[in-house]
């Protein structure tokens, strides 16, 4: 204890993360300091100084611990003392089964919480180096200042950091329909067959094209358009309208692929990669889009196979500050480089409010053990915490590693036929025991 209450530790950003992380430490006996640069300095899209600002949405999204993965989030931070959990609830507004908040009682919830707590001292100050010694977590965000960037850049490798994410639509596999689709290697080269292909007619992939062009997209903010985005990463709609036969001849080419229903190359192709190591998610390779997420969805249940897909994640295109986590990080959120430093947040590749702070949680509770001299067992895979963790850490594709929400396709799967409901409820009672059972053994 004396050991603890002598060291303390640097966290960098009062987000949703860098605030959960802040209290988790706190609470575990552990002095903070939280370094925030909004009071000297703002970013693109924060409007106040409060700690944990909700930048757009004020939605926490589904609050169902039975049906839904987010929900299940929710219901294990609760269980662990997440302040940014008891913040919502605490300033929740009617929302259905969603769990939504009043977004100002909310950030002052959390500011005052933590200045009020005996351990945490609220720096205003911008970072612009990563420490060279001492515990730190780095919770800078989506829109981490620039210096501080660079700096991040150069511990990690240039190639390592993203300043924009380029995503295409996840599918579930389950949902894929493979009597009418097949497996074959990318464009019938090399030996193994990786790739789940979906043929198209001339006319479907006409009519595939057209939709592409006429599709509502979201714009790029004012403070997105600086930043390239365009290195092998185009919209599919921006290629759709360079020409008929662009995709064809890209991401949709059908060369060598023999339709094992037909024995002939269909007119075009969309191919699926494997997105995750349990083989659940596919990426639609190449989709990555500005099309609205409804436009989305039903755009591409228009492609043969692809009827009933259910997407984990729907495609977008965002400034984005985010390291190429599962390559650098270790299983307690650690660079592998540089274990004094620890990553939470967006900026590890986790996607929305809950899932940044569920990270700091960890990252908080990681860093509190390691200062006590213990070992804190990440939790298992099949709880939301852990499967997510185990995304950032080790899971996720690390050659396109792209920001991801939480979803039942990143937990290890329920194989055998049933109805959705069934296996969601499946999961979600595995995932309380199997939280339980890991708490009780600490
Ligand atoms: C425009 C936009 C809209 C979004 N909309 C939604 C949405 O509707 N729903 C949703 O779930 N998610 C949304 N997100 C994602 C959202 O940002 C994250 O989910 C969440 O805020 C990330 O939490 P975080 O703690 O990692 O980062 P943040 O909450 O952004 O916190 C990072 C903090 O670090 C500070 N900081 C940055 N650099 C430095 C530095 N060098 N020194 C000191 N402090 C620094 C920043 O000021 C900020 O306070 C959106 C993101 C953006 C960019």
């Amino acid at each position: 204890m004396t050991k603890m209450m002598n060291t303390q530790v640097h966290i960098i950003g009062g987000g949703l993360a860098g605030s959960e992380a802040a209290w988790q430490l706190a609470q575990g006996g552990v002095r903070v300091r939280l370094s925030e640069m909004r009071g000297v300095e703002g970013t693109p899209a924060h409007h106040t100084d409060s700690l944990a600002e909700l930048v757009c949405s004020n939605s926490f999204r589904s609050d169902d611990a039975q049906n839904n993965a987010v929900g299940l989030l929710h219901a294990e931070m609760r269980t662990m003392g997440s302040l940014i959990m008891e913040a919502a609830d605490a300033h929740k507004v009617p929302a259905g089964s969603a769990l939504a908040v009043d977004r100002d009682g909310f950030a002052a919830a959390v500011t005052e919480r933590l200045a009020a707590h005996s351990n945490v001292e609220i720096v205003r100050e911008r970072i612009d180096v990563l420490p060279a010694s001492g515990l730190t977590i780095v919770a800078t965000g989506p829109l981490t200042a620039a210096a501080l960037a660079g700096s991040i850049g150069a511990a990690t490798g240039a190639e390592a950091l993203a300043f924009f994410d380029a995503i295409a639509p996840i599918v579930h596999r389950e949902s894929i329909d493979m009597d009418v689709c097949w497996m074959a290697s990318r464009w019938d080269k090399g030996d193994t067959k990786d790739y789940i292909n979906c043929p198209m007619t001339r006319d479907q992939y006409l009519a595939f094209r057209q939709g592409l062009l006429d599709g509502d997209k979201t714009e790029f903010k004012e403070w997105e358009r600086d930043t390239p985005y365009f290195e092998g990463c185009m919209p599919i709609e921006v290629a759709a309208e360079r020409g008929e036969d662009t995709l064809r001849y890209g991401p949709m080419k059908p060369v060598g692929l023999d339709d094992p229903k037909t024995g002939r190359w269909p007119y075009a192709v969309v191919q699926l990669r494997q997105d995750n190591a349990l083989g659940t998610l596919w990426n639609m390779v190449g989709f990555q889009t500005k099309l609205k997420h409804g436009e989305q969805v039903r755009l591409f249940r228009t492609i043969p196979g692809l009827e009933n897909a259910e997407f984990a994640r729907l495609g977008g295109l965002h400034r984005n500050t985010f390291i190429n986590a599962p390559k650098l990080l270790d299983a307690t959120l650690r660079l592998k480089s540089a274990p004094h430093i620890r990553f939470a947040g967006q900026i590890t590749g986790c996607e929305g409010y809950v899932e940044s702070a569920a990270i700091g949680l960890l990252a908080g509770r990681f860093a509190a053990a390691e200062l006590a001299g213990e070992t804190h067992a990440p939790p298992p895979f099949t709880t939301a915490l852990g499967a997510l963790l185990g995304h950032i850490t080790g899971g996720a594709d690390t050659t396109n590693y792209q920001p991801m929400n939480v979803n039942f396709g990143l937990f290890p799967p329920i194989e055998g036929r049933m109805k959705k409901a069934s296996r969601r409820q499946l999961y979600t009672s595995r995932a309380k025991e199997a939280l339980a059972e890991w708490m009780a053994a600490r």
